[in-house]
């Protein structure tokens, strides 16, 4: 593997972020709304920076699969862009049904969505990534498995879906489903609800390492070329919007205090991984399963402060 110029500098400051950042873990709860991510280790602890010229720094639980969650919103958005944009046009077919302005509301929340008729804030949040893939069931004869086979050409590596957090995942929901029905109800899901959330659930229990959501993000700090393959997967005007659509709402109502904090693209998931990316420098994740009131990781967030004030990636 290349290792570029300032490799020991890079690998120094993981592990002096991971250091400070895992203790605060303690400050947080673990999900508890299904069994596999209640019974999680709150220790897990994992950093990850993917170079864009290969190079991959790492500290702690990196090969550990987690499911991807909340994260698969930003990579679902990625795969409705690609069709969308060969078909009518990104704009003519999503920005009509879902929008992008942060939402200020919990992930999961239903009332903005009445009084927006059915129309979600941004793709980032529950009822946004529902019009997602309620847009993918359009476009592909198989979704879950052309989401399973992007993410696995980013990851550079097959993964899978995690089964016991599919099936845990598939019995609550009812929150979602009031979410979808909601939306149906204004004609802002034109299929099943129940095909729709189905999709969502399954992409949500896609099991992915730290390592490998760090190298699927570099894409997105890459103007949309995965460096790995050199493909590209977005066009970069598309994949500025991502990374936009990620700094305002991709922590929730914690967004604002992301950019003030971090200054980068973050997207988190609710078993505690966040995802960054600095463009023209790396691809990041950060694991730690406690969780703060906005549900992202309390010990990610820190450690994702250290990293891009030490490492100066701010956007900013
Ligand atoms: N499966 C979760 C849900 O839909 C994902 C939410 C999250 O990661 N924030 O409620």
């Amino acid at each position: 593997m290349p290792r570029s110029p300032d490799s020991p500098q890079i690998d120094t400051v993981l592990r002096e972020v991971a250091e400070l950042a895992r203790p605060r873990a303690s400050a947080g709860e673990v999900a508890d709304y299904i069994e596999p991510l209640a019974s999680v280790d709150p220790d897990r602890f994992a950093i990850a920076a993917a170079d864009l010229d290969g190079t991959e720094h790492v500290v702690g639980d990196v090969d550990d699969p987690l499911p991807i969650q909340s994260i698969s919103k930003v990579f679902a958005l990625v795969l409705a862009m690609q069709r969308a944009d060969a078909a009518d046009g990104v704009a003519k077919e999503l920005w009509r049904r879902v929008g992008v302005e942060p939402s200020g509301d919990p992930f999961n929340s239903l009332v903005q969505l009445e009084h927006e008729r059915g129309i979600p804030r941004n793709p980032m949040i529950n009822a946004g990534a529902l019009v997602v893939h309620d847009v993918l069931l359009d476009h592909c004869d198989d979704p879950r498995g052309d989401f399973v086979a992007l993410m696995s050409e980013l990851a550079g590596e097959p993964v899978g879906v995690d089964e016991e957090v599919l099936e845990a995942e598939g019995g609550t929901g009812t929150r979602n489903h009031a979410i979808a029905n909601l939306m149906a109800s204004f004609d802002n899901l034109t299929h099943e609800v129940d095909a729709v959330l189905a999709d969502y659930v399954h992409a949500c229990a896609v099991a992915m390492t730290t390592r490998q959501l760090a190298r699927a993000t570099r894409f997105l700090a890459n103007d949309g070329v995965d460096p790995a393959s050199g493909r590209r997967i977005l066009s970069a005007p598309l994949a500025r919007r991502v990374g936009a659509l990620m700094l305002t709402c991709g922590t929730y109502d914690a967004a604002g205090e992301f950019a003030f904090d971090v200054g980068l693209p973050c997207k988190s998931g609710v078993a505690g991984a966040i995802i960054a990316a600095a463009p023209g420098r790396m691809g990041l994740c950060v694991w730690s399963p406690p969780l703060d009131e906005q549900g992202n990781s309390v010990a990610g967030h820190l450690a994702l402060h250290e990293l891009s004030e030490r490492l100066e990636l701010s956007v900013f």
